[in-house]
């Protein structure tokens, strides 16, 4: 019985899909005007983790996760310049090249931490049509109003704006007005563009579409609906988001999907927290970000920052330290050693007594609203557990490596050498005769060619040295 935070109700609720067995799953994705930073990398690695334990559980995933090639002001309140446009500018780029040259460094960022890829990876500026379709659906339904500058979305008339955050409308009104509302027409602050124009602040924007109401280009949030709702339908199982994008984003995804099929959006809405340095907020904007190249350059593997984000819970902030990374990455290491000297002729797949009540512990934690600092505390016992069988503690490990994701399948094990096997039988033979001399003797010739033998109560286990 998996149990998932819902931010829509404030609480673990049991997860069940709409249909069967099958779950439709919507990530915002990352805007592609800067490099990927390990900040961002935690929300993914968090979606991963999500996605790997409805795997798990036997659910098929078809999982959709949007890239922002254009529409993302500055400000999330239509503030600004749009951010490819401006990163453009700077880099001496077009806004195509830049998007696709991040979009590239994002694509990679994510395999390097283990994260397995989207079913549908939707570009907003490969589904234009469908945006004006949906803004003409909101037209037609009386959602829309227009200025100079866009086309925008009537908050006014849409009841519940605020069931998301359980704000007040009236206090979110305070905190759009502290920003540079640059639109005078705008009936209120928190009315947001669904289609603006490419005249007065935009009229050097390159990336531009013909539409009804003037040439321009799609306000952010439109396209997570437009291509959501194309890909999983009107209503879908779970969306998943950044903590930033609680409070306009997300209500705003959810005013124009509602106002416009007259149905439920979304039913679990999850929500990761930040990863911060020094007590803030890691992000571009304050240049205190680090990316998988500098966790190569120091040498440590992109995995321990997985498995840093891993020991800790998705809806807790998480602060990055070089050292809280290296003592991931010695949790790794021992880990992969570990696995390595698993010994175990068998591969039988079935667990039985101590293996099946680490699983079971596992699956609890898993399903405790994905509770992994508690599964890899699990694990460890596991792995410490000498009474545990070679060939069980090799399953379980690589049982939990499907949600863990830490590329324990690539790691070789430890390959023993028919001499050494032959050596050590003879040995145990020895001892079940209680000819301990000769026994050890054996295993001093077993330590001279390089290997140790380790005597568990029920197995004994064969190591390098
Ligand atoms: P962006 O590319 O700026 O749209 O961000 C992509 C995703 O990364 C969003 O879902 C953000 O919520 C998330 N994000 C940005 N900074 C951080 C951070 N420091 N910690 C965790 N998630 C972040
Ligand atoms: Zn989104």
């Amino acid at each position: 019985m998996l149990k998932l935070y819902n931010t829509l109700t404030r609480k673990k609720e049991i997860f069940k899909p709409l249909k069967d067995k099958k779950v439709g799953l919507y990530t915002c994705g990352p805007t592609v005007y800067n490099y990927a930073h390990i900040g961002n990398l935690k929300k993914y690695i968090g979606d991963d983790v999500l996605k790997r334990v409805l795997i798990y559980n036997g659910y098929k995933v078809t999982h959709v996760m949007n890239i922002t090639d254009v529409g993302h002001l500055v400000s999330d309140n239509d503030g600004g310049e749009d951010k490819i446009e401006k990163g453009a500018k700077e880099q001496g780029k077009t806004a195509w090249e830049l998007a696709r040259f991040f979009e590239d460094y994002f694509w990679k960022s994510l395999k390097e931490v283990g994260v397995l890829m989207p079913d549908v990876a939707p570009r907003a500026t490969e589904h234009i049509k469908e945006q004006i379709k949906l803004i003409e659906k909101l037209e037609k339904r009386g959602f829309t109003y227009k200025t100079q500058q866009a086309v925008y979305f009537d908050v006014g008339k849409f009841p519940n704006y605020t069931k998301l955050t359980g704000q007040k409308l009236e206090d979110k009104k305070i905190g759009a007005r502290e920003e540079t509302v640059v639109d005078k027409d705008k009936k209120n602050p928190y009315d947001f563009a669904l289609w603006f124009f490419a005249t007065g602040r935009f009229k050097n924007h390159t990336m531009r579409w013909p539409s009804p109401w003037g040439e321009g280009f799609p306000g952010w949030h439109l396209e997570c609906s437009a291509m959501s709702m194309k890909y999983l339908g009107d209503t879908f199982d779970i969306h998943t988001g950044g903590i930033d994008h609680l409070t306009v984003h997300h209500p705003n995804e959810i005013a124009q999907s509602e106002a416009a099929t007259g149905k439920q959006f979304v039913r679990f809405w999850i929500h990761h927290d930040f990863l911060l340095v020094d007590g803030e907020k890691m992000s571009k904007s304050k240049k205190n970000f680090y990316t998988i190249e500098d966790i190569k350059t120091r040498k440590l593997n992109p995995l321990a920052f997985r498995y840093f984000c891993l020991n800790s819970h998705y809806r807790s902030k998480l602060n990055f330290t070089w050292q809280g990374l290296e003592a991931a990455q010695n949790a790794l290491n021992n880990l992969y050693e570990d696995y390595r000297n698993i010994f175990s002729d068998t591969t039988k797949k079935k667990l039985v007594g101590k293996g099946e009540t680490y699983r079971r512990q596992f699956i609890d934690a898993i399903n405790d609203d994905l509770n992994t600092p508690q599964a890899l505390a699990i694990m460890w016992e596991a792995i410490k557990d000498e009474s545990l069988l070679a060939n069980d503690k090799k399953q379980l490990l690589l049982d939990f490596d499907k949600v863990f994701g830490l590329g324990l399948s690539k790691i070789k094990r430890l390959e023993i050498p028919a001499e050494i096997k032959k050596l050590a039988a003879q040995r145990e033979k020895l001892r079940r005769e209680k000819k301990w001399q000769e026994a050890d003797e054996i295993r001093k010739k077993i330590e001279g060619l390089g290997y140790k033998i380790e005597d568990a109560s029920e197995k004994t286990n064969i190591k390098k040295v």
